[in-house]
This record gives structure tokens, C-alpha cells and sequence, in this order.
């Protein structure tokens, strides 16, 4: 019995060619989708030497007979597409026929293989792309291969290969994608030395993310409430409205993960996207995701986001390239801004105020503030800890003086590295089977989480002249006096900017600031900008500029030094800077230099405004830099650490 062909010539011109087997982790990829494909429910990977010297990877899935364990060598024979059409409607991970025999080409490959339909299993033993042995053996339903060698054929080629533990790192990176992307499926993947991933079937994405990615990380993110909508006529559809007759718009749904608007990372290895299960790269999701943090996050920093889009298959074309990493979309322009306004959505209901996790995590040097024995205390009680959710808090420093330090951690998000393990190759290699059942925490985080600042704060005063204290019946807050003000004037800049209405100052003294020769090129490039932002600015001579007039409200001591930010700010990423990009910068950088500083007293009327405006503003839980503006210790928090509930 048969149930893979050889797939006719004009039918196998028409599939993107190109070689897949690059490196061990691409073997592992093609194997492990043929492993999805087949119907497995368990997937267990084994390698020795990062993979060069042996991959092994055995499934529980519907495996093949006897004859087909034979044609699965030859090229272009698959048993997922028929027809060139097929090529536009691909519900499977693999279509091209070309995995194993590619494989078997450059590696010593065994095949053990039985069909529920035959009595015996098969055993197929390759080596440099000939047939070596053929037997029936014993063999449980499912598939094992086993790649032993790989590119012994091609000694060059191995050459090229990676130390052990960077291939595996690889490897590790790809089984955590498959993992993601099934959480009913149970995944191990193992080493000589090492369990790298073992994970038993979940319910959900989020269970899964707990059991692959740990609780911290799982802390930093928010869910996106699944979202489904019809090309076209996007809307929403209503409850029973799903199994309607064909011919209707297709229908597209997408959910995921995205990290709080303080999380901030230094590259995009954290952005996860995920087409009907197939981790693919696309220069659009990337676009709708960054969009959809845009003044939130920095230019220049990134979100975590695993975005998880269900299409249906002719919406979308993976026949783009070999290793079907890239698609392209038939509406792109609608999942585009599904995927931007999901994630807005969710950011923009989160509107998530930064607590006090102190103890999880050294604060940053130079931020820790002295406070009363209160505030001590409170440190003891760390009020987020809840359900034993989180590991223990490391104990407390006690060396003299320490004592009463109160971490505002979160106040200053600096970039620091984070505990996740998909980019960083998982480089512990820590088992994480040892992890205990995701307890719920959804509900009880969104009790704790206020969605907006309230309008009736009463400053009470400042910390150290930075801080503004202030009380509610909801609890205690405290406002970062700078990075509140540069939100509202970050906001106001923007309107106005947009009304083409920037308030300008006419300086007594122009002033004159030389520029060096890059700053010259960018400058000439942003000049109009500049002054649509309020700069008045003359040539002056030999890469000599005159400042006459500001944007109003600047103090003049800080026009030269806004200037050169902008400019610096601006030519760091050449051309590739969209205009978009440059406005935000330059709103940014404007409303840093005339915002309040820290260290400086306030009166209490400066105060109630402050506070009032930043209750106002569109995104008043974060400065234009991604940081939190204001942290909040809710009454129940107060009740728990004094022991009173
Ligand atoms: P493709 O996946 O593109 O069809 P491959 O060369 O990867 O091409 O595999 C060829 C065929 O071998 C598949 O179409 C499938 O029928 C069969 N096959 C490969 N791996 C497995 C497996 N683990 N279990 C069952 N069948 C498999
Ligand atoms: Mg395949």
C-alpha cells in the first residue's frame, strides 16, 4: 500500500527550490515537521556532538508501510500535496519530498517505520544516498530516524559546522518553537549529558509558555484575548455566527503573548510568530508589532511576542522558500493591522501600573531609595507574591546599612537580561520537566492591576524631591515626577506637531553649534523637520549652525544639547529611520529636556497638576521611553503586609 507519490516534474518546478539541510538543527526542523505531520502526539529527539555525530528522533505518529518507507527516499515523493493547486491550499508543515532524500544524501540514516495497516515494521538503512539495507523488523506504530554523521560525505561542508554547543544551542531553539506551537504534544529533547526540553501535554499556550519559558517570564506578559475576524469585512463575529456556509470572507484569528510596556529587550529574538503553527519570519508582523508599541517602546528596543495567527490555508502562500520560514500573505495588509490593533488592545486594556517586586530581582546601581521601617517591612511581604506563584524572594541583604533599603526596581527599567531561554539557546540546558503545574493567575493578576490612573490622587509630597508620594482610597502612589511630566509633554508635542501648531520661543542670543561632519549630512536630511518641531535654524558658516528660536518651554541651557541628541539620535540608523520614527524621537527628546527634573521641589499645586495631566494623558503608565511613571501600592497590598487579611 501506498499513500506517497512522486510528485510530476511541472508540479515539482513549481516548488521553491533550494537546499534545506544546512546545519544539524535544519535536519532536526525537517524531521520533526515530518514527526507533526504524521500525527504524533509524543516527539522524543536525542543528539550526540550538537548534532554532527547523531540525531535521533522517534514519534508515535501514523507511520508508514513497508513500500512507502522505500519511496519517502526519492525526490520530490510526498504524500501531503498532488497538484500544482495543492501548492495554494498547504494544511501540512512539509510539502516538498525533498527533506529525506536531501538527508540521506550527506549522512548515514536509518529508518524504522510501521504502518497500522501492516503487521510488521521496516527498517530502511542509507548511507551518501544509497540504499544499504532493507529489512522487516519489529517495530511499535510510528517512526524513528536516526541521522548519524552528517556531511561525512562533504568533509568541506562539516567543516563549516559550529562548535557542539552552539549547533545544539540551535537545535534547542528549534524543538522550543515546535513546543510552542503544540502545547497538546509532549516534547523531550536530550543530549548525552543533559535533558534540554521535556514537556508532557498541556491544555493551553499558556501552560505551555509556563512549562517551557518559567514564571518570570511568564510574569512580563500579558495574553491577548483571542481575536477573530473576517477579511474584509472585519468584523467581529458574534457568538454561533462561525460554522456559517463557505463562501463567506475567510476567516482569520490570532492570540499570543506580548510583554508589559516596561519590559524592554535589546533585539528582536524575543518575536515569535507563528502561521497555523509554522514559526515563520515576516518583515510585516514585525512592522504591525512595533507599531503597535510605538511610543510605548523606544526606537531601538523590543517587546517579547509570541504571536500565534490561524488562516486559513489559501490565505496564505508558503511556497516561498525551502525552508518555508518566509510566507506571504494574500490580505497582508489586513493581518497587518489585525496583529497591530490585537496587541494595541491588549496593551491599551492592560494599562499596567509597575508594583513593588522588590526582592525579585538586584535594583539597579544608584536607585535605591532610604525609607522608614515601613517600608522595610514591606519588603518582607512583597505584596505580588501571590499563590506561591513566583519562586521565594532571595533573602535580603544584611550587611550593615542595608537593612532599610527599599527597592523601586521597576522605576527604572534599564534593559537588563532576561531568563529566556529561546535565545539564548536555552544555554543552561536546565531541565525544565522539574517545574510544578502552572497555577491560574490570570484573574487574580487583573484584580491587581488598575486599568487607568485615577484623577483623584492627593499628593502628599516627594521623596527625595523625585518622587511624588501621593494617596487614594485605592492605595499608595508614587509618581516619578520626571518621566510623568516628559508623557504629558510628550503627548502635547505630538498634537501639536500633528495641528502643525508648535509653540516656539525666540532665543535672545542665537546659538551657535558646530557639527560634525555627520551631523552636518543629518541635519541637511532633517532640516524641515527640525522646523516643524519649532527650531529655527540658520546656516552659519563651515558646518557651523545659528539656533534663533526653540520649541517653547525649553530652558536655553538645554537647546544645544536637545539639538545634538536629535541629530545623533537621527543619523544613527541612516536612511532606514522612517519619518514616523524621527517625529517620535524628536517628541521624545523635547519633552525630556523641558520636563521637571528629578531633585527638584515642587510645590503642591505643581503637584495636582502634574498628576491631573498625567491622568489625562493617553499612556500615562509610561514615560515616551518605555518606563513606568508610576508605581501603586493597593490597600489590599497595605492590609496583607500588615497582616490584617
Ligand atoms: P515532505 O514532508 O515534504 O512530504 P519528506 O521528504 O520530508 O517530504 O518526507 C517524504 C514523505 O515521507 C512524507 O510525505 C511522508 O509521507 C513520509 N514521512 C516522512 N517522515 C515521516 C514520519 N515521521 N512519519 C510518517 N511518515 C513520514
Ligand atoms: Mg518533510
Amino acid at each position: 500500500m501506498s499513500i506517497i507519490h512522486i510528485l510530476p516534474e511541472a508540479v515539482a518546478n513549481k516548488i521553491a527550490a533550494g537546499e534545506v539541510v544546512e546545519r544539524p538543527a535544519s535536519v532536526v526542523k525537517e524531521l520533526l515537521e515530518n514527526s507533526l505531520d504524521a500525527g504524533a502526539g509524543r516527539v522524543e529527539i536525542a543528539v550526540e556532538g550538537g548534532g554532527k555525530r547523531l540525531i535521533r528522533i522517534v514519534d508515535d505518529g501514523q507511520g508508514m508501510t513497508h513500500d512507502d518507507a522505500l519511496l519517502a527516499f526519492e525526490r520530490h515523493a510526498t504524500s501531503k500535496i498532488r497538484s500544482a493547486e495543492d501548492l495554494f491550499e498547504i494544511s501540512t508543515l512539509g510539502f516538498r519530498g525533498e527533506a529525506l532524500p536531501s538527508i540521506a544524501a550527506v549522512a548515514r540514516l536509518v529508518l524504522e517505520t510501521r504502518h497500522a495497516s501492516e503487521n510488521s515494521g521496516t527498517r530502511v538503512e542509507i548511507a551518501g544516498g544509497k540504499l544499504r539495507d532493507v529489512k522487516e523488523v519489529a517495530w511499535p506504530q510510528g517512526t524513528s530516524i536516526e541521522v548519524r554523521d552528517l556531511f561525512y560525505i562533504t568533509p568541506a561542508r562539516r567543516k563549516f559546522l559550529k562548535s557542539e554547543s552552539t549547533e545544539l544551542g540551535h537545535i534547542a531553539t528549534l524543538a522550543t518553537h515546535y513546543a510552542l506551537a503544540h502545547p497538546e504534544k509532549s516534547f523531550r529533547l536530550t543530549s548525552l549529558t543533559n535533558e534540554i526540553l521535556n514537556v508532557p501535554p498541556v491544555g493551553s499556550h499558556r501552560e505551555r509558555l509556563y512549562q517551557v519559558m518559567g514564571g518570570q517570564t511568564l510574569e512580563q506578559l500579558l495574553e491577548m484575548a483571542p481575536v477573530e475576524r473576517r477579511v474584509l469585512t472585519a468584523v467581529l463575529p458574534e457568538a454561533g455566527e462561525q460554522g456559517e456556509s463557505s463562501g463567506e470572507a475567510p476567516l482569520i484569528r490570532v492570540e499570543g503573548f506580548i510583554s508589559r510596556p516596561e519590559v524592554q529587550k535589546l533585539n528582536r529574538n524575543n518575536i515569535y510568530f507563528f502561521v497555523n503553527r509554522r514559526l515563520v519570519r515576516d518583515r510585516l508582523i514585525l512592522h504591525a508589532i512595533t507599531e503597535a508599541y510605538r511610543n510605548i517602546l523606544p526606537a531601538g528596543v523590543f517587546p517579547i511576542a509570541l504571536i500565534f495567527l490561524e488562516i486559513p490555508p489559501s490565505e496564505v502562500d508558503v511556497n516561498v522558500h525551502p525552508s518555508k520560514i518566509e510566507v506571504r500573505f494574500r490580505h497582508g495588509s489586513f493581518v497587518h493591522d489585525l496583529v497591530r490593533d490585537s496587541i494595541r488592545q491588549t496593551l491599551l486594556a492592560t494599562r499596567p501600573v509597575a508594583s513593588f517586586p522588590m526582592s525579585r530581582s538586584a535594583p539597579p546601581a544608584g536607585l535605591e531609595v532610604e525609607a522608614a521601617d515601613v517600608a522595610d517591612r514591606l519588603a518582607e511581604e512583597p505584596p505580588l507574591m501571590r499563590g506561591g506563584v513566583m519562586p521565594p524572594p532571595p533573602a535580603r541583604p544584611t550587611g550593615p546599612g542595608t537593612g532599610r533599603e527599599f527597592h523601586l526596581t521597576p522605576a527604572r527599567m534599564e534593559p537588563r537580561p532576561q531568563r529566556l531561554p529561546l535565545d539564548s539557546a536555552l544555554a543552561p540546558y536546565a531541565p525544565s520537566s522539574a517545574l510544578a503545574p502552572l497555577p491560574v493567575t490570570t484573574e487574580e493578576a487583573a484584580i491587581q492591576t488598575p486599568r487607568e490612573l485615577p484623577l483623584d490622587l492627593q499628593p502628599l509630597g516627594q521623596v527625595q524631591e523625585s518622587f511624588i508620594v501621593a494617596v487614594n482610597s485605592d492605595g499608595l502612589w508614587i509618581v516619578d515626577q520626571h518621566a510623568a511630566h516628559e508623557r504629558v509633554l510628550f503627548d502635547r508635542h505630538v498634537r501639536r506637531r500633528e495641528e502643525k501648531k508648535v509653540e516656539v520661543q525666540r532665543l535672545l542670543m542665537p546659538i551657535i553649534v558646530q557639527l560634525k561632519p555627520e551631523q552636518q549630512v543629518t541635519y541637511q536630511v532633517i532640516a524641515d523637520e527640525l522646523a516643524a518641531n519649532g527650531f529655527e535654524v540658520e546656516p552659519f558658516g563651515q558646518r557651523t549652525v545659528a539656533i534663533k528660536a526653540a520649541p517653547a518651554d525649553l530652558p536655553a541651557d538645554e537647546v544645544e544639547k536637545l539639538m545634538i541628541e536629535i541629530l545623533e539620535g537621527a543619523s544613527q540608523e541612516g536612511a532606514t529611520l522612517s519619518l514616523d520614527d524621527l517625529r517620535g524621537r524628536i517628541a521624545a527628546s523635547i519633552s525630556c529636556h523641558a520636563a521637571i527634573k528629578v531633585n527638584m521641589a515642587l510645590e503642591r499645586s505643581k503637584m495636582d497638576w502634574l498628576l491631573q495631566a498625567l491622568g489625562g494623558a493617553d499612556c500615562p503608565m509610561t514615560c515616551p521611553h518605555g518606563r513606568p511613571t508610576v508605581l501603586r501600592y493597593g490597600m489590599k497590598d497595605l492590609m496583607k503586609a500588615f497582616k490584617r487579611m
